[in-house]
């Protein structure tokens, strides 16, 4: 009933392509979150799939029924926008109420889904209340109410919790996971804050320049990027990506090596790749855990440190030269390397130190095309104490 697909649909305004040939399969309950930056086609696939804009070119079906071109009011779904447009002069059951008294339900019938929309919003007893007595959050469920008495097959929701504060933002991500498995209906759901989009959705689609990069669930998106746009999109703050070449013996890049054989990720030496690893996949080591697989080692100096209450970011410096820019961290620097530590961790500026890469943890991408070439790299099984031995983490 409430499956939502699109069949290469595109939308073209004068030389602007906002959504270009998009293929969505989305299944009848699911929570799916689009993510992408501003201008990516986010909302515009949504105006499409609520029949507030026609595509140009594609098909897009409902349930089993075909709805490319029908009116809005004929596709079963309902949307929840940033800006919640609430009637000031009416009350709380009757900004609800409104669209079913527009279509002359009767009073009964009205009575019976406003006390049930009321009640998995979580509004009993603020019915009579006005607008103008009531909080963001309150207000933005008065919305979403509006939409569930309409019984829609699809709840279409465009940043809907952008406005809110902070705090507020939090508790109705919760509100809103509740109230999906309560209705149990899809929901599809656009936003730029991708913290929402990896809490709650079964799946996020990620956008960029009108196309999809990835549907998949959020660790899915998180661990195994499909290619360099989603791993740089996805995790805050962004993976660390150097540009190299493939050696004989495995990644080569100005400061950073990482040795396997190209046979066995299937690549040919002299490919150009870029290396990403995530702040959390790099570790601080002793000399000590170094001594039985020296070959690992990268030395580097501190910059600066970012304590954050349940970790420290850690900006390393890999040469004299490398200078860390706070106002932009993401994209590839081959000299700097962004490490994420424990809180009560012994460090300083400036220090020396030396690190290890979870190899289990290292992203490889062909740098021409930006698709993931492999997701982690196996340790071949030495002899112990021979050089290449992995290194002790505590992953
Ligand atoms: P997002 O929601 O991801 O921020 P949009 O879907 O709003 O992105 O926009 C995608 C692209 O299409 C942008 O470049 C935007 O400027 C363009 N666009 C959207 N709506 C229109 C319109 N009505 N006329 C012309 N260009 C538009």
């Amino acid at each position: 009933m409430g499956d939502v697909t699109l069949e290469h649909v595109s939308k073209h305004y004068d030389d602007v392509t906002a959504v270009d040939d998009m293929n969505l399969d989305i299944d009848d309950g699911e929570f799916i979150c689009l993510v992408g930056p501003s201008g990516c086609g986010k909302s515009t696939t949504m105006e499409m799939i609520a029949g507030l804009t026609i595509p140009s070119e594609g098909k897009m079906f409902i349930g089993d029924r075909e709805v490319t071109n029908l009116p809005p009011k004929d596709r079963g779904v309902a949307m929840v926008f940033q800006n919640i447009a609430l009637f000031p002069h009416m009350d709380v059951y009757d900004n609800i109420s409104f669209g079913l008294r527009l279509r002359n339900y009767d009073k009964e019938e009205i009575e019976r889904r406003v006390e049930r929309a009321a009640e998995i919003v979580q509004l009993q007893g603020m019915l009579e209340r006005m607008p103008d007595e009531m909080s963001g959050g309150q207000r933005q469920r008065v919305a979403i109410a509006r939409a569930i008495v309409r019984n829609p097959g699809v709840f279409l929701m465009d940043e809907p919790l952008a406005n809110l504060d902070a705090k507020l933002r939090v508790h109705m991500r919760t509100e809103l996971q509740r109230l999906h498995k309560e209705l149990d209906t899809t929901i599809i759901y656009v936003t730029h804050d991708q913290a929402e989009a990896m809490t709650m959705s079964d799946r996020i689609a990620v956008i960029d320049s009108g196309q999809l990069q990835q549907i998949d669930p959020p660790l899915v998106c998180y661990n195994e990027p499909a290619n360099l746009f989603v791993a740089g999109f996805i995790g805050s703050p962004s993976m660390n990506f150097l540009d190299g070449e493939v050696a004989a013996d495995g990644f080569s890049s100005t400061n950073i090596d990482v040795e396997f054989d190209p046979a066995d990720l299937g690549v040919e030496p002299g490919t150009d790749v870029t290396m990403g690893i995530r702040p959390e996949d790099v570790y601080l080591v002793d000399e000590e855990s170094l001594v039985s697989n020296p070959s690992h080692r990268i030395d580097a100096v501190t910059d600066v440190l970012e304590p954050m209450g349940d970790e420290i970011f850690v900006y390393l410096k890999l040469s004299e030269s490398a200078e860390t820019d706070l106002e932009d961290t993401s994209g590839v620097a081959n000299d700097q390397l962004l490490m994420s530590v424990a809180p009560d961790t012994d460090i300083a500026e400036d220090e020396d130190v030396t690190v290890v890469l979870d190899r289990s943890r290292v992203h490889l991408f062909d740098t021409a095309t930006g698709e993931a070439i492999s997701h982690g790299i196996e340790t071949p099984v030495q002899t112990s104490g021979a050089p290449g031995t992995e290194a002790e983490s505590d992953d």
